[in-house]
């Protein structure tokens, strides 16, 4: 007989879409948690029909379904975080906006407008439930500068602007706000702040364009590093190395965008 010690890994939820292409969505949450080491579980709020060319199409779970896995997840298991990614609607983005609110773990919340093909994640009418609901319970929340204008109407020109940005965020309650600078000219900056402490990441430039599921990935990673322990700002920094990782080693598939890589 080898060794019978047997350890349980911190536990991690993702609440969000599935990506039938596997690189985004419910698909990179769970590849992410598996590379960094905590078990992953995921509640589906809707299905998309994806490619490497874009969506297709979505499907909403109805939310006493979502209610369910959630009650199913959180009552016997448990998570030490959650991650909230897709979840297309007012009536979803209540629900686990409720029963995240009543459960003790971080929530990194992406708060997912549009895909990077332009497709729309979100109905227009929800943003107003993310901003008054889902924001409100989100220890850390991630959203880019296209999200940022969406949930607040400041438009950030240029990396100045990204402190404007956070304190919009902020103020809609929670705890801190990572905002993604990505899509600024030059190096990429992300600015995290609870409003007292403030931190800058940058990384270099990639010349890649597979970069499919960047977003979940980062929010994913973060969930998984605060569930092993890490404060805010050490998780977002591990979870920063983890993404550029994955973007580096992003490869092509299918005749559009293909998926970062988490084999590695
Ligand atoms: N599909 C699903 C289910 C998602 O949750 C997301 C992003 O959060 C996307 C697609 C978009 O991914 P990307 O913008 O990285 O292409």
């Amino acid at each position: 007989m080898g060794d019978m010690t047997v350890t349980t890994p911190p536990r991690v939820l993702t609440v969000a879409g599935s990506d039938s292409g596997g690189g985004a969505g419910i698909q990179a949450d769970l590849k992410t948690m598996l590379a960094l080491g905590v078990h992953g579980m995921s509640v589906i709020a809707a299905v998309t029909a994806q490619n490497s060319l874009g969506v297709q199409g979505y499907w909403e779970l109805p939310p006493e379904a979502v209610r369910a896995q959630l009650d199913s997840v959180l009552g016997d298991i448990g998570a030490q975080s959650v991650k909230t990614g897709m979840l297309a609607s007012p009536g979803l983005v209540e629900v686990v906006a409720e029963a995240l609110g009543a459960y003790p773990a971080p929530v990194v919340v992406d708060p997912v407008g549009v895909s990077k093909h332009g497709d729309p994640l979100l109905a227009p009418e929800a943003v107003d439930t993310v901003r008054t609901r889902l924001l409100p319970v989100a220890t850390v929340v991630t959203p880019n500068l296209w999200e940022v204008e969406q949930l607040t109407s400041v438009k950030v020109e240029d990396e100045h602007g990204l402190r404007r940005a956070a304190d919009a965020i902020l103020e809609l309650g929670p705890t801190w706000a990572l905002i993604k600078g990505g899509h600024l000219p030059g190096e990429p900056v992300d600015l995290l702040t609870d409003g007292t402490s403030e931190y800058r990441f940058s990384a270099p430039r990639l010349d890649n364009r597979h970069t499919h599921g960047t977003g979940c990935t980062l929010a994913s990673a973060i969930a998984a590093r605060l569930a092993l322990g890490d404060d805010v700002p050490t998780a977002v920094g591990k979870a920063k190395e983890y993404v550029t990782g994955a973007i580096a080693r992003g490869f092509p598939l299918g005749d559009g965008i293909g998926p970062v890589d988490h084999a590695w």
